[in-house]
């Protein structure tokens, strides 16, 4: 069993219109692995240092819808999957389980870098055909390739399945059970067997507009729910005898809900409840980052609180447990939003001092 601590990335994105109308200045600067932010007011400066960071802010140009850089120094798509994506999977060929988590305020660029819009792919898509071309690739008949997908939503501590189309109205969610071996899941949530890339893109197109709509539904946005899309792949190997062994990962790859406070929104009534419910995953989360960071400074009897969100009951395993995990923390690069950078800047701190104990799941077929 090998310890890993989890890997934090952070990626700065450009200036948004309204940065770039209120004439904001940069707060953000990176050298090798320190991102530096200073405080707009005072100059006052903080520096951290991250396993990866990435310069997204300026130094690209557009061609054909698709940003790509002009010189060695703007992080595209390209190069954030090709350092992040390529190790996730060599994890899953590997039959590690894996996770990705996109952290940080709304708007910061979390779905930019697991999704994408449009022709600029993110993580995600590409890792997936990446995947695929691996295993359309494989002519060995002892060797047998199982993908399946699933999409789920947390929002008000209630769990959707995106790849299920929302009814208007729709209240109450699928129950969370726990199995004595595995942990937590989804009673009843769909998992897609996957034979190529287009079918996974269908399915990821169709829950993302599934998200919106049901957020639109229930008169809300997506901004304040967890998306957890679920890759399962499974390698089964089939010797002369006809018995056969299996490796398995799982790939956890989740864009969480923004990040910014309830009370600065001007949250009151329902909102603010939704508002509180949604901080419940999302700070039980950091609750859960701060145990097993104290845990991992040698700190003894520390009761790491899974158990009290929706969110870390699911992605327990990912965090201090049998994953090999990272966390990319998008941020604004813009003046205006110093005091949610720096939170989120901290947060990703603590975030990078949890071990986790990754194991190859290898078993004989049942
Ligand atoms: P979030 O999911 O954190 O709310 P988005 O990913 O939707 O934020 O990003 C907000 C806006 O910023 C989008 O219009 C997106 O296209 C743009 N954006 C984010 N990151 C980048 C980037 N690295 N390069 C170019 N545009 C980006
Ligand atoms: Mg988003």
């Amino acid at each position: 069993m090998s310890a890993d601590s989890v890997k934090v990335a952070v990626r700065v994105r450009p200036f948004n219109q309204r940065e770039k109308n209120a004439n904001s200045k940069c707060v953000i600067s990176m050298s090798g692995n320190a991102t530096t932010i200073t405080n707009p007011d005072n100059g006052k400066t903080h520096t951290f240092a991250f396993d990866y960071s990435y310069w997204s802010h300026d130094c690209f140009k557009e061609e054909n819808g698709v940003f790509v850089s002009t010189d060695t120094k703007y992080a595209d798509q390209n190069i954030v999957f090709n350092s992040l994506g390529k190790g996730v999977l060599d994890n899953a060929w590997q039959g590690y389980n894996a996770a990705l988590f996109a952290y940080g305020q709304t708007g910061s660029g979390k779905s930019y870098s697991m999704i994408g819009y449009g022709p600029n792919r993110g993580i995600v898509p590409i890792t997936c055909d990446e995947l695929f071309k691996v295993i359309d690739q494989n002519t060995d008949k002892n060797k047998q390739l199982q993908v399946s997908y699933s999409m789920l939503e947390i929002y008000n501590e209630q769990v959707r399945d995106l790849l299920t189309k929302p009814s208007h109205g729709q209240r109450g969610g699928l129950k969370i059970r726990q199995h004595p071996q595995s942990g937590f899941f989804v009673e009843g949530l769909k998992s897609v067997p996957v034979r190529c890339y287009k079918e996974i893109e269908r399915l990821m197109d169709d829950g993302t507009v599934n998200r919106t709509t049901a957020s639109t539904n229930m008169n809300a946005t997506s901004s304040r729910s967890h998306m957890v899309i679920t890759i399962k792949f499974k390698q089964v190997f089939l010797n002369e005898f006809g018995e056969s062994t299996t490796k398995s990962s799982e790939i956890s790859l989740v864009d969480l809900a923004g990040s910014e406070r309830a009370d600065s929104t001007g949250a009151t009534g329902d909102r603010l409840k939704e508002g509180s419910a949604i901080n419940q995953s999302l700070s039980t989360l950091g609750n859960v980052i701060s145990a097993l960071a104290d845990k991992a400074m040698g700190k003894k009897k520390v009761l790491v609180p899974y158990r009290d969100s929706v969110l870390t009951k699911l992605l327990q395993g990912a965090l201090g447990g049998n994953s090999r995990t990272i966390m990319i923390a998008a941020l604004s690069p813009a003046g205006i939003n110093y005091e949610e950078t720096l939170s989120t800047l901290r947060y990703a701190d603590r975030a990078k001092k949890i071990q986790n104990k990754a194991k190859i799941n290898e078993s004989p077929t049942d």
